[in-house]
């Protein structure tokens, strides 16, 4: 076998491809366009296969819709704005050991080039280089010449303009909120700011001014309604508690939560520090039902968590449940320990306050006890608490012990609660991290009321009455993803879309304020469709104003006056405006799915306030990501395999494919060596195949059998299914049908035929068959492999580049099922000759077929008739059966056969029923008959063929009566 030379042959359809401009997409008014467009990747490392997966996706997309007939745009671009790279840069300067490590060792860049790198720009053009010399390697069909980085000044014009648009709809505001902030960094910080790309997500929580005294114990909750089943509260003994005057009152809270209320605007001044200890035993008063309970320690409290101090309520909180459970029986055990007394405490009851249909009173024990957790440190604690949540906001309802929310439901009660409480000054709000999230310096993300902030106000109704619109008429792949979206459309509010530092465009109104990264990345679609032709003009960016791309992209304005005031030649000045007409709306985008929850969706927002319905994005499709060997990829394992070394180890096709062929839509990819070696070897063998049937010629349809018409058939099956998968983007099963299914049958028709290759009538027809399938093959493996597949084309003469050949289609005339139906008798006739001798590990001299009986045939049919007709049951098939005279001689044996049929024919698929039900009755004598040759060729045993009532047959084992429709009895001696 040859091993196929894949440096070469990618080396070779890579310059051919370039040579040709091939992937060079302008506007052809011929043909309809197909523009989609992936995450321009921040560049600050290589990319390693983790990233290859999105990118792949995508321009097998690409390739898929380009042998379609469509004009395919697939442009790149760099994303250098933001503030990560300073950090980087930074810890490069002082030859931090970490990055030192990465960058020689993982990244494999020379030590004398580390000097270049020391200045954000030059750091993020090094690697920009760097990954478009992979994307170029792995054979992505993209058009270069719309590169462009988002610190270019072109650039900068475009997304001042953008931010015009936004701030004349009125969707630009300023004003104090709460964001994610970076307390080392002294930023608001995004998602692309944080380690493992977390959002920053904030939550506000009701604080309950819970008292002794006239000292406030605020208890930070997202369960207000909860507050009437207080039985206790909790403090961290070991953890630093200070008493402060918060707003004029006094209150007693952990050292954190003071610094997080200064960031929140409070006007805070420190009096005292004590230990959670000094608390305990003392005697709190609820504030709305007057209710008197002691104050208890818990080491489960975490101090950086909301204030700090927490109401317990053991009914419908885990975690309380299980501290105070807890607790009963350490005090029982070790009394002098504590301050407070067994019997002060043993006392306390659960107080239940919501129902909720299949759960007992005391919902949390119930779960708790499920879960077996006695330990208030149990990690479980945390899946208990977020099912009891649930399961009481979507189906409680508050009890009579609630007095006026009395049987409100737990969604309604929440609020109403809360409000009222504040409205009393029993309560406030803080706004809080709803996970902890570290900055990437280190630091932990706090939440910080920001003043004078700019924001884009996702929270605008009419805005998201338009996104929502949008998101339902898009094509979302994978479908089930859409309630997603408009549940991100529901929940987005005020984005903070600028801060005063990092690489980008200044605010058109302040430019102190830099616009931030996931703000300046969210129309840039459109940019792609006129950056060339800006290029080759090359004006002076000051000079692209606020008309110039009103006119391009809004159609607004008359271009003799745009050209005049500008200076952009007139016909330029229309050529990038059809170009854009031509390119929008684009019809994908692609991305992970943690991008859903900002980028994806802002990007529908700012297209959808700018732009009018027809510009509107068509499509957004969501992938997982990659995992290795099972497991997540990470630097600390080690796991991690730069995308070039990869290329190297793997060869660019058995890479692509192998990264495609694990990609389910919505679930993580698993990638492995082996699998890549093994898809490699799969190729191998695809080249060498190819390589023989190229040799044999392409043959002639002019007398094809049976047993070729059912290889035709067969491949038709595998179009359809290849087809129906490739419409949703579900590549492991295209890959499975274009390739191992395929292969499968293509396997059995070689079988078939073998004895037939010196046979000169029938041998044209075979090789007809075999480059027919070849030729599908190829075309369907395309966007997978391209380099391989250009390859194999040109050798069968193919016109062109197979890149932009017709992808196949099912040709119906091909189509023929009774063929199918009748090969599987012999197939499945095979396949138990196979079981028998292996079970009995007998080698076959002789093998006898009993094919079944008329009676049985009609059972059969009636069988599959009710099977249409949705009637099938045993009873229905042996009543129906003894109206037939015939069967009332074969009383005994009806009913068990009816039973055994309706067996089979339940498991058959609607399609064959269909069929059989057409055939009607199969002469299975005859069928087996013409492949005689055939199995006794593959069992080298002699062969008789007979019905099972035929009085000549040799039956020495009785197995005749076994025989059925589509499955004859065997003997094997
Ligand atoms: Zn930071």
């Amino acid at each position: 076998m040859h091993m196929v030379e894949w440096k070469q042959i990618e080396e070779k359809w890579q310059k051919r491809w370039a040579e040709a401009k091939a992937f060079e997409i302008d506007p052809d008014p011929e043909k309809p366009k197909f523009y989609l467009t992936v995450a321009y990747p921040y560049p600050n490392s290589p990319q390693h296969i983790g990233h290859g997966r999105t990118y792949t996706l995508t321009d097998v997309h690409a390739r898929f819709q380009r042998m379609h007939g469509y004009n395919v745009l697939l442009p790149m671009a760099w994303h250098f704005t933001g503030t990560p790279l300073f950090a980087m840069v930074e810890r490069l300067k002082e030859r931090d050991p970490g990055i030192l490590d990465t960058f020689l060792n993982l990244y494999n860049i020379p030590e004398s080039k580390l000097p270049e790198l020391m200045d954000p720009v030059s750091m993020a053009t090094y690697f920009a280089m760097e990954i478009k010399h992979g994307m170029q390697r792995i054979g992505y069909s993209m058009d270069w010449r719309r590169e462009f980085t988002t610190v270019d000044g072109y650039y900068s014009k475009f997304i001042e303009w953008q931010f015009e648009k936004l701030r004349q709809k009125g969707y630009i505001t300023q004003g104090s909120h709460p964001v994610g902030w970076c307390p080392s960094c002294g930023n608001p910080v995004g998602q692309h700011d944080t380690v493992g790309d977390k959002e920053p997500e904030i939550e506000e929580f009701t604080v309950i001014k819970i008292k002794h005294n006239d000292t406030v114990f605020p208890a930070g909750t997202l369960r207000p309604e909860t507050v009437y089943g207080i039985t206790n509260m909790w403090i961290n003994p070991d953890a630093m508690y200070v008493e402060a005057s918060v707003d004029g009152e006094n209150w007693v809270i952990s050292a954190d939560a003071a610094n997080k209320f200064q960031l929140l605007g409070r006007d805070i001044e420190i009096i005292d520090e004590f230990m959670g200890s000094k608390f305990i035993g003392i005697t709190l008063t609820n504030p709305v039902t007057g209710a008197e309970f002691p104050m208890l320690p818990a080491s489960f409290v975490d101090p950086k968590a909301v204030t700090g101090v927490v109401m317990s309520v053991p009914a419908h909180a885990p975690f309380d449940y299980v501290a105070l459970e807890q607790l009963k029986r350490e005090v029982k055990k070790n009394p002098e320990k504590y301050k407070f007394k067994p019997e002060d405490i043993k006392d306390i009851e659960s107080i239940a306050v919501i129902e909720i249909d299949g759960y007992s009173e005391i919902p949390a024990r119930d779960v708790v006890e499920k879960l077996k957790i006695t330990d208030q440190n149990d990690p479980n604690l945390e899946k208990a608490t977020k099912q009891i949540y649930s399961a009481e906001f979507h189906g409680g309802r508050m009890r009579n012990n609630t007095g006026q929310y009395a049987s409100l439901p737990v969604q309604s009660a929440k609020e109403a609660v809360k409000e009222d409480m504040i409205a009393k000054g029993s309560a406030t709000t803080m706004y809080e991290m709803l996970e902890p999230v570290q900055c990437r310096c280190g630091a932990e993300i706090v939440v910080k009321i920001f003043e004078n902030q700019w924001f884009i106000n996702y929270g605008d109704p009419e805005w998201k009455k338009l996104a929502h619109e949008n998101i339902d008429n898009a094509n979302i792949i994978p479908r089930e993803l859409k309630q997603e979206f408009h549940n991100v459309v529901d929940w987005l509010r005020e984005k903070a879309c600028a801060r005063k530092a990092g690489l980008g465009t200044p605010l058109p109104w302040e430019p102190e304020w830099t616009i931030e990264a996931l703000s300046d990345s969210v129309i840039y679609m459109a940019y792609y469709t006129v950056i060339k032709g800006i290029n080759e003009v090359k004006p002076d960016p000051e000079t692209l104003t606020e008309k110039f791309w009103d006119y391009v992209f809004l159609d607004k304005g008359d271009s003799a006056k745009v050209a005049e005031s500008t200076g952009y030649p007139e016909d330029k000045l229309k050529e990038l405006s059809n170009e854009f007409n031509y390119f929008y709306p684009p019809d994908t985008r692609h991305s992970g799915r943690d991008l859903i929850s900002n980028h994806l969706t802002y990007m529908v927002f700012c297209h959808d306030g700018i732009w009018p319905r027809d510009k509107w994005p068509q499509g957004i499709t969501v992938n997982g990501s990659v995992l290795m060997e099972g497991g997540k990829m990470s630097k600390s394992l080690n796991n991690i395999i730069p995308l070039i070394n990869a290329i190297d180890m793997f060869g660019v096709d058995p890479l692509r494919i192998s990264l495609m062929i694990t990609a389910e839509p919505l679930k993580d990819a698993d990638f492995s060596p082996d699998l890549a070696k093994n898809l490699g070897d799969n190729l191998d063998k695809f080249y060498n195949k190819a390589q023989e049937i190229i040799a044999q010629g392409k043959g002639s349809n002019e007398n094809l059998k049976e047993i070729d018409k059912w290889m035709l058939s067969k491949l038709q099956g595998h179009i359809a299914d290849a087809n129906d998968a490739m419409v949703e983007l579900k590549v492991r099963k295209t890959i499975h049908a274009a390739l191992y299914n395929l292969d499968g049958d293509v396997d059995w028709y070689k079988k078939r035929v073998a004895k037939y290759r010196d046979d000169p009538e029938r041998i044209e027809a075979i090789k007809y068959v075999e480059w027919r399938v070849l030729d599908t093959q190829v075309r369907m493996l395309t966007p997978f492999t391209p380099h391989l597949c250009e390859e194999v084309w040109e050798m069968m003469g193919g016109e062109g580049f197979i890149a932009f050949a017709d992808w196949p289609t099912v040709d119906e005339k091909l189509v023929d099922k009774v063929s199918e139906e009748i090969e599987e008798v012999i197939q499945t006739s095979m396949e138990d000759v196979q079981k028998i001798t292996r079970v009995t590990g007998i080698d076959a001299e002789a093998i006898h077929f009993y094919t079944a009986d008329g009676w049985k045939w009609k059972i059969y049919m009636l069988a599959l008739r009710m099977a249409k007709e949705g009637s099938l049951n045993i009873g229905n098939l042996i009543k129906a059966s003894f109206k037939d005279d015939e069967m009332k001689t074969r009383t005994k044996q009806v009913p068990g056969f009816a039973r055994q049929i309706v067996d089979d024919v339940i498991k058959l698929p609607d399609r064959s029923v269909d069929i059989r039900l057409k055939m009607g009755q199969v002469n299975e004598t005859n069928i087996l008959q013409d492949a005689v040759n055939f199995i006794a060729g593959e069992t080298g045993a002699k062969i008789q063929i007979g019905a099972e009532s035929d009085p000549w047959i040799d039956d020495p084992a009785k197995r005749a009566p076994r025989s059925k429709p589509y499955r004859p009895a065997i003997y094997v001696a």
